[in-house]
């Protein structure tokens, strides 16, 4: 199966069980989104699909096109074809960009292929030109000193040097502003496609103004408890996430 399938997970951290049997499929081609109110567990999911090591995992299982991915290391489930991006990007002084990209590209090949630098610069600098990102961004350090558009500029262009099969993004967008919201944006826009399962995490519904979800999930304790197409946003920004809350109590 093409999908990014997430099948009745249980995890949590420092002892206190987080995902509760939450289960989403992402088939290729597709743009969900997953909302829900602060401390629900959104950036728990994309960590523990990271293979985040101080998670953890009890029961479940995510498997990739048919490949179970739990329990493998980050640096394997990133050459598997699964590409996260993170709330809080790590800075990485005396890195640049490009060495950056270049050295994740050059762990997914086989010791004994040679990395073609002249097509990988060729790449880079077209793929920052469809970005709309200046050709001296490259050289600098990751994410050092960066500002919230930068940091996103820098993620996404990274995500489309990558050319993952599937791509989760963890977005606060409460610290985001316009700017950057409209680089994720775009970003993902220009990610979409017949080859690829995204996954949007988001607080608030203002980023899929910009990105226009296949789905919407809405997540709650720890699990999701509605899904729809993208009117569902819009209902969660009109009524807020009490709505929900309220919806569960009253079916209790
Ligand atoms: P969301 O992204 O939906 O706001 P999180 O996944 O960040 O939710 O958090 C879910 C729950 O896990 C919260 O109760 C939070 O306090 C707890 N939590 C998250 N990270 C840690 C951590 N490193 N140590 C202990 N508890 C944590
Ligand atoms: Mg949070
Ligand atoms: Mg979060």
């Amino acid at each position: 199966m093409s999908q990014l399938e997430i099948k009745n997970l249980n995890a949590g951290i420092a002892g206190q069980s987080i995902l509760k049997d939450f289960s989403l499929s992402i088939p290729k081609g597709e743009v969900h989104a997953l909302m829900g109110p602060n401390g629900t567990g959104k950036s728990t999911l994309a960590k523990v699909l990271a293979g985040h090591e101080d998670y953890e995992v009890e029961s479940g299982s995510v498997l990739m096109d048919g490949n179970e991915i739990l329990g493998e290391e980050p640096d394997a489930v990133a050459r598997a074809g699964l590409f996260l991006a993170f709330q809080y990007p790590l800075e990485i002084p005396g890195v640049s960009i490009a060495n950056f990209i270049r050295a994740a590209l050059q762990a997914r090949q086989d010791d004994d292929e040679k990395f073609d630098a002249p097509a990988y610069y060729r790449k880079l600098y077209e793929k920052m030109g469809i970005l709309q990102i200046d050709k001296k961004f490259s050289s600098r350090s990751v994410n050092e000193g960066f500002s919230g558009g930068e940091k996103k500029r820098c993620e996404i262009l990274q995500m489309s040097m990558l050319e993952p099969s599937y791509c989760v993004m963890d977005e606060t967008d409460s610290g985001l502003d316009i700017d950057a919201l409209k680089v994720v944006a775009n970003g993902v826009n220009l990610m979409r496609g017949p080859d690829r399962g995204i996954l949007v995490i988001t607080h608030y519904q203002r980023l899929l103004d910009y990105i226009v979800p296949d789905k919407v999930h809405v997540m709650y304790d720890g699990r999701i408890v509605h899904s729809g197409e993208k009117e569902l946003a819009l209902e969660l920004e009109e009524k807020g996430y009490d709505w929900v809350r309220d919806e569960l109590v009253t079916a209790a």
